[in-house]
């Protein structure tokens, strides 16, 4: 039985992105050949990367606005260094909001390119909130932010304002709600959370706000070789490209970007009341600051943890174990997620309530 499954990512995918993929690895588009062994030069393939690219920008309502979609490897990590080489110029300067693990690790390796500022940090509270009111230096090269922190369950509700280039790490909340995405240089995201299996990195770029830092790029690390190779500088992860796709197209038909926020407000709102209403819960997260995509909590009451864990491993639920860095819970109600799954949960916690 197929189980109610809150992963943190790799995670949950819409079902029919599961079996249409799996269709694809036995017969792509009845070729008599698998997707796994045709080339990535091929006429079907080229369609799968071109209208891969076309849908993420479209979906964010990017098109005709000076926009690439790539779909890259080496991970959302890999990000964390193509950003400063593509944009940090010799003696220039970049900005970063410390505002979890993955925002300092995006941080540590723009400090090997150069002057690296953390205008803001919510580290000193175990990065339970969104560090607001700072001033973004108008001397940088770029503003670096993490819009979800996936391990610790906050994300960012408002972006600052400010006239250099804005860069996004969106991983954990990409296609999950309407933002005005042309106010972001960069946006990039690993796909293994709303868009695919783990392999490729969606990156979209202004292209106008590349080719300035004065730096000798490697082509493989070099944002504009990409985009002129049209995302096929070297072979692409056909299958993780393919099957993000399928999502891209999954998500355009049902509605696209606005209506899965409706989903997601209907499925974050139900978690959270019942983390409020419940006395044996509390969440981990300052309340404005809460993630509609990660959510976090706590049992009060640690001596209840197997009672507690005992309820939800019987209700068929998953991987709502928290990170080690917070402990506790983590439900990730990721786009795919049905509000169905996140009604069992309630429910346990109910039923928790009743038993204790
Ligand atoms: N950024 C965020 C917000 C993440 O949640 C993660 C973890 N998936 C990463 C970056 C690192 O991604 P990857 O493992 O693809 O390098």
């Amino acid at each position: 039985m197929k189980k109610h499954n809150f992963s943190a990512g790799p995670s949950i995918l819409p079902q029919e992105v599961f079996e249409k993929s799996a269709q694809a690895v036995l017969d792509f588009n009845n070729l008599g050949l698998s997707i796994l062994e045709i080339s990535h030069r091929s006429k079907d393939f080229v369609a799968v990367m071109e209208e891969a690219r076309a849908t993420a920008l479209e979906l964010l309502g990017l098109e005709g606005k000076g926009y690439k979609a790539l779909f890259l490897t080496g991970g959302a990590s890999m990000e964390f260094v193509r950003v400063p080489y593509n944009l940090l110029k010799e003696n220039g300067k970049a900005a970063y909001l410390d505002t979890g693990t993955w925002a300092s690790g995006a941080i540590k390796e723009a400090k090997r390119f150069g002057t690296t500022e953390v205008i803001a940090s919510s580290k000193n509270e175990n990065y339970n909130y969104i560090p607001k009111g700072f001033a973004v230096p108008t001397d940088a090269d770029y503003l670096h932010c993490t819009s979800n922190n996936t391990i610790f369950g906050t994300q960012m509700h408002s972006f600052p304002e400010t006239n250099v280039p804005l860069v996004c790490d969106m991983s954990s909340d990409i296609f999950s709600r309407e933002l005005d995405f042309s106010k972001f240089g960069i946006i990039y995201a690993g796909a293994q959370k709303n868009m695919g299996p783990a392999g490729t990195t969606l990156v979209i770029v202004k292209e106008d706000i590349l080719g300035n830092t004065g730096r000798n790029i490697p082509g493989i690390l070099d944002y504009s070789q990409h985009i002129a190779k049209e995302s096929m500088y070297n072979t692409p992860a056909v299958f993780p490209v393919y099957t993000s796709l399928l999502t891209l197209q999954w998500v355009k038909k049902n509605g696209g970007v606005a209506a899965l926020e409706k989903k997601n407000n209907e499925k974050a709102e139900l978690l959270y009341n019942e983390i409020d209403r419940n006395p044996l819960f509390t969440g981990t997260a300052k309340t404005e600051d809460r993630s509609k995509m990660n959510v976090t909590f706590l049992l009060k009451d640690e001596a209840h943890t197997e009672q507690f864990d005992k309820l939800w491993k019987e209700a068929n639920i998953s991987g709502i174990n928290g990170h080690r860095s917070v402990g506790g819970y983590r439900a990730s109600i990721y786009n795919a997620m049905p509000l169905e799954s996140v009604k069992v949960l309630v429910d346990v916690m109910q039923e928790f309530e009743r038993t204790v």
